[in-house]
């Protein structure tokens, strides 16, 4: 098999496997979508979610969060990962978007990454959620299902896996296959024993077939 009918024949699975790909981030527009993937970084969505409605409350727009003080902001932050530097990097994120891009969030992974607490990943969730931008976001999950399923070979980090993907991937799919990947290594195609018996790739993925050698099952 090629690698692209490999490609093909994976995007055509999670087309009806996975229908409508979304984010799992609770958000209304891009100042909010982005104060959640900056939370979102080594946390879980579903702790990010408890967390933002409070601090979307206190401060709507980034007018409100550039004014906000560490000892008001982090007691609302205080919860999950690396809550100081969050709290700092969020009050930093609004400053620069009054001060630099008229209070809108910029819509280019070039100008995004100037913010504070945003990195190439956290700019292209947002470039690809909000805009539909080819921008591919490797997390841990894209990471490790696109090595298991043999989309990315020998991928030693998320930039060198991020080319690979968008290689092959054709450019109008890819803000969708960064939420397929996402979606099925945190339901289906988890760290530790993934659920092969659920997954609908068993005949062309290299992990499964190794783990079944492994096993000693014959093909
Ligand atoms: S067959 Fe198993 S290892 Fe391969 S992609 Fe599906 S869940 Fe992951």
């Amino acid at each position: 098999m090629t690698k692209k009918q490999r490609y093909e024949q994976v995007l055509q699975y999670f087309e009806t496997a996975i229908a409508n790909p979304e984010t799992e981030l609770l958000y209304d527009n891009p100042y909010q979508l982005l104060v959640a993937v900056i939370l979102s970084a080594q946390c879980t969505d579903v702790r990010v979610n408890l967390t933002t409605p409070a601090i979307f409350k206190q401060y709507p727009t980034p007018v409100e969060l550039s004014k906000a003080t560490f000892d008001e902001l982090f007691p609302l932050i205080r919860s999950i990962s690396y809550p100081n530097n969050k709290t700092k990097h969020l009050i930093g994120m609004a400053n620069m978007l009054l001060d630099k891009f008229n209070g809108e969030v910029p819509m280019t992974v070039d100008e995004l990454v100037q913010l504070p607490g945003v990195g190439r990943k956290t700019a292209n969730v947002v470039t690809s959620v909000i805009d539909a931008q080819p921008n591919m976001a490797v997390d841990t999950h894209v990471f490790r299902v696109s090595a298991r399923l043999g989309l990315t070979t020998k991928a030693t980090t998320p930039l060198a896996a991020e080319k690979q993907l968008i290689k092959y991937i054709p450019k109008e799919l890819v803000h969708k296959a960064h939420h397929w990947l996402i979606l099925h290594g945190r339901y289906t195609c988890i760290a530790r024993n993934p659920k092969c018996d659920k997954c609908g790739l068993t005949d062309i993925c290299p992990y499964y077939k190794k783990m079944q050698k492994k096993l000693g099952v014959t093909f």
